[in-house]
């Protein structure tokens, strides 16, 4: 069962909750399209202490 982790969106900085994979999943990115303003981004999770983070670039942004 996924849990869900709170991102915040580049374009236009609302945040939403995305999937989160498991922890021996990360690091990864995946591509993702905002729930609230439909605008791609990238998201990467990461995982500190069994915790999923998730930080949010756009397409043309570098992390
Ligand atoms: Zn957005």
């Amino acid at each position: 069962m996924a849990c869900l982790t709170p991102v915040t969106c580049p374009s236009c900085f609302e945040e939403f909750e995305v999937a989160a994979p498991s922890p021996d999943e990360t690091p990864c990115t995946v591509d993702y399209d905002c729930e609230v303003c439909c605008r791609p981004m990238v998201i990467r999770f990461v995982c500190w202490d069994d915790d999923i983070v998730a930080e949010a670039a756009g397409l043309g942004d570098s992390f």
